[in-house]
């Protein structure tokens, strides 16, 4: 067992000594400790929804739907971790026969994952999904912003792992940094844009591969062809669970300004639906993380008219689902990601506006577009980029574990979910393969009378 006293030198130390037994690596281990950790989560739920209670405010149904839900994660690498490990053939040409080529997948050994605030819980657990599939050792850090969470983590992962395999080191900035000052063969990290510059050049200086996965302004594009009242409840469902405190929000409207108005109406509708006359008083809205960024939203709600909501609290970190109108483009609010409950609203009269609007800025982790019309889908799908797309729905796509989840640009380096996690904490190793049944002399010296040759063979 690994005290407390170990430095984080010795911790790595440890699991790098473990790894090197090879016990990671054999499957049917893997598979166990999938199993355990499915186990771990499930007799956990309670101490989890508690947690994320004190830390979020997060009602009980976010913090099934969204944290709790990473069993799914698991059982989905529990189902395939067997097809994904096997080495693959590759092809080989003819004239290199009678050789074969396989590509085998191997752990990259001591991986650390660096988890943010907003879903504490399943956003190291989901990427550790990957890493123990994958045959690593990991040391996880959780935010310092959601200590709850943070050291349900530890206690959880300490009680169901030996620590020279999986160990929880909790702590804020400076602790982060310790860990970066190590050598990894990995780093996954999850967090904003400027401290994944940090982490990059921190991996650098190991040359440690790092998964950046980054956040941004998510535009959401409201076309008039649609049905008004699923859009409106989609897009008020996506940007309003967890107070709007997700990677993957939508950050902006861009409406045609032809629907805006009843489109807004019904938006206005839906959260009357949601929650209630007084969202303050609803056990299903949750509370911003806290203080200083409490302060931070509190002021984009000056940088235009409010058009719904606009209450705050500050001894409770409320602040209600806001609807903001008459945006200025230089504005704040329209530079940096909003990562809260308010929406601003920018409408267009020609989809070109939008479009231009979405490429002046950096590229987004998610894209959404409501609109029936298919030809209007493909036109965003091949002039915009984004790390993913939702078309008529906004968040899902993160839960499709078939679909690789990352940013591109701005919003990130890097994929995971289900069998791209597994990729990301896997090194392919190629493997060619060579018999004894013969021994063309054709690339040996002399070379003499044998360029000609060559020159057919290549062409
Ligand atoms: P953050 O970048 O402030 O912190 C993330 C982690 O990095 C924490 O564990 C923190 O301790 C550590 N950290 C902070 N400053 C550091 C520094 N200077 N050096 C080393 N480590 C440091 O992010 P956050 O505020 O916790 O989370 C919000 C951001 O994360 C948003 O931008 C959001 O979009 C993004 N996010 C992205 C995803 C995704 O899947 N792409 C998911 C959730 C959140």
């Amino acid at each position: 067992m690994i005290s407390q006293e170990l430095s984080i030198a010795d911790i790595i130390h440890k699991q790098r000594t473990y790894f090197n037994t090879g016990q990671t690596k054999d499957i049917n281990f893997r598979l166990e400790q999938l199993k355990i950790l499915k186990q771990a989560v499930t007799e956990h739920k309670d101490a989890i929804i508690n947690a994320l209670k004190a830390d979020l405010n997060k009602p009980e149904f976010e913090s099934y739907a969204t944290e709790i839900g990473v069993i799914q994660e698991i059982s989905y690498a529990i189902k395939h971790i067997k097809t994904w490990t096997k080495p693959k053939k590759a092809p080989v040409s003819l004239q290199l026969f009678p050789a074969s080529a396989r590509i085998y997948p191997e752990p990259l050994g001591v991986v650390l994952i660096i988890g943010p605030w907003n879903y504490p819980f399943s956003l190291i657990i989901s990427p550790l999904v990957g890493a123990i599939a994958a045959g690593n050792c990991a040391i996880l850090k959780p935010s310092e912003l959601a200590p709850n969470t943070s050291h349900l983590l530890s206690e959880m992962i300490k009680q169901y792992f030996e620590p020279a395999y999986i160990t929880v080191i909790e702590g804020g900035v400076q602790t982060s940094q310790q860990l970066l000052a190590e050598k990894f063969d990995h780093i996954f990290f999850t967090g904003g844009t400027a401290v994944g510059k940090i982490i990059m050049e921190a991996a650098a200086k190991n040359l440690t591969p790092v998964t950046l996965e980054l956040g941004g302004k998510s535009p959401c594009i409201v076309d008039f062809d649609i049905n008004i009242e699923h859009t409106a409840r989609r897009i008020t469902w996506g940007k309003f669970l967890n107070a709007g405190q997700s990677c993957i929000a939508p950050d902006y409207l861009l409406v045609d300004k032809k629907i805006k108005e009843n489109f807004l109406d019904e938006i206005q509708k839906t959260l009357q639906e949601f929650y209630g006359d007084n969202p303050a008083r609803s056990s299903d809205y949750a509370r911003i993380i806290n203080k200083k960024h409490f302060d931070r939203l509190s002021n984009f709600l000056k940088e235009g008219e409010i058009r719904i909501g606009g209450e705050t609290n500050p001894s409770e970190l409320y602040i209600a689902p806001t609807v903001l109108e008459d945006i200025s483009s230089t504005a704040t609010v329209m530079q940096e990601e909003i990562f809260g409950p308010i929406l601003p609203v920018i409408e267009y009269t020609d989809i070109t506006e939008a479009i231009d609007l979405i490429k002046s800025k950096p590229k987004p982790l998610a894209l959404y577009l409501f609109s029936k019309n298919k030809n209007f889908q493909q036109k965003i799908l091949k002039e915009t980029s984004s790390g993913g797309v939702c078309l008529n729905d906004t968040m899902k796509h993160y839960s499709v574990s078939s679909l690789p989840f990352g940013g591109v640009g701005d919003s990130g380096i890097g994929k995971y979910h289900g069998k791209s996690s597994f990729d990301t904490f896997s090194h392919y190793k190629s493997v060619f393969h060579n018999s004894f049944l013969l021994d063309l002399k054709l690339l040996y010296a002399p070379y003499k009378d044998k360029l000609s040759i060559l020159k057919r063979v290549i062409g």
